[in-house]
């Protein structure tokens, strides 16, 4: 029987090549993404929520909700649209609001609902996702220094209610604390945190 060797005229050879090779580019996929973040990006746009359609304008219903701006004592002439700024160095389109506050600055739900999810890692750091009570749209806050004590998935939240506060977890530069604010319309109720991008600062316009 024949001696198995790691040469390309076996089977195992073979699958062995092909597994340092995906390695390889594995490596410089990922190290190219890297110079680019580092080249042209000071912050990237959290990895979620996801977009799955085209970004568009609040529509009336949302508008006649009066949503609260979300960072205390922020008022509308202090915000500035960034919702079509480039991310990530042009790789990614913003579609949020940053909301400039000083560390530690109470960040509070728009509106009634519910927390459907609190997730800790990535780009976003700290994060909060609200739903409104019928589940249509999602509100995304990211960055947070901390939760507010207590916040639990599935909690019910109302309009003005204390989520946590203003930092810069995930990839917000440490000089520059605020708050990443997103709205999306639901696409998949069994994945409500992702959806279609809204802008949000034409509602407080
Ligand atoms: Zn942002």
């Amino acid at each position: 029987m024949a001696r198995r060797t790691f040469s390309l005229h076996t089977v195992s050879g073979l699958i062995a090549c092909g597994l340092v090779a995906g390695a390889l580019l594995a490596v410089v996929v990922i190290g190219w993404r890297l110079a680019l973040l580092a080249r042209g990006a000071i912050e990237v746009m959290p990895d979620e929520p996801e977009a799955s359609s085209a970004a568009g304008e609040p529509q009336p219903d949302l508008r006649e909700r009066s949503l609260l701006i979300p960072v205390q004592g922020v008022a509308p002439a202090a915000l500035t649209d960034n919702f079509n700024d480039a991310r990530a160095g042009g790789l990614r389109v913003h579609h949020a609001l940053d909301i400039m506050a000083a560390r530690g600055t109470p960040v509070l739900a728009v509106e009634d609902g519910r927390i459907v999810r609190l997730h800790h890692g990535g780009a976003g750091g700290i994060t909060v996702y609200q739903l409104d009570a019928a589940g249509r749209y999602g509100y995304y806050y990211a960055h947070l220094e901390r939760y507010a004590d207590g916040l639990a998935e599935g909690q019910k939240v109302t309009r003005g209610d204390l989520l946590g506060y203003v930092g810069t977890t995930g990839n917000a530069p440490p000089k520059a604390p605020h708050l990443h604010f997103a709205i999306y319309e639901v696409a998949d109720p069994k994945r409500p945190w992702r959806g279609r991008p809204i802008d949000p600062f034409p509602l407080w316009r």
